[in-house]
């Protein structure tokens, strides 16, 4: 996994620096103000495509936020819980008798 990510993250500095460069670049031909703008712009730009890029690599390796949840919930819905006082199975917050008491059954 390691050998594997370290290709994307040098050509991630590489982006970075080419973007600051050519931010460079524009400064000097057009002037401050111009230049610092498309810098800034560029910038975020390189950032949200990074940010984008690390979330599509995560989701190859399969901790994508959809798979994490749907396991998540799948999980939830089985455990059921048991009165502590009276022995009834609890299906809100609390039992019918008016004990917060309860323990998850299995
Ligand atoms: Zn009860």
């Amino acid at each position: 996994m390691d050998s594997s990510l370290k290709p994307v993250l040098k050509r991630q500095a590489i982006f970075v620096g080419a973007s600051l460069g050519a931010g460079l670049l524009l400064t000097y031909y057009f002037g401050f103000l111009v230049g610092m703008t498309a810098n800034i712009a560029i910038f975020m730009a390189a950032m949200f495509f990074i940010r984008w890029r690390q979330q599509k690599a995560l989701r190859s390796f399969g901790f994508g936020s959809q798979t994490t949840g749907r396991g998540y919930e799948g999980e939830g819905v089985k455990i059921k819980y048991v009165c502590l006082s009276c022995g009834a199975e609890v299906k809100g917050s609390r039992c019918a008798c008016g004990s917060k008491m309860r323990r998850p059954l299995f």
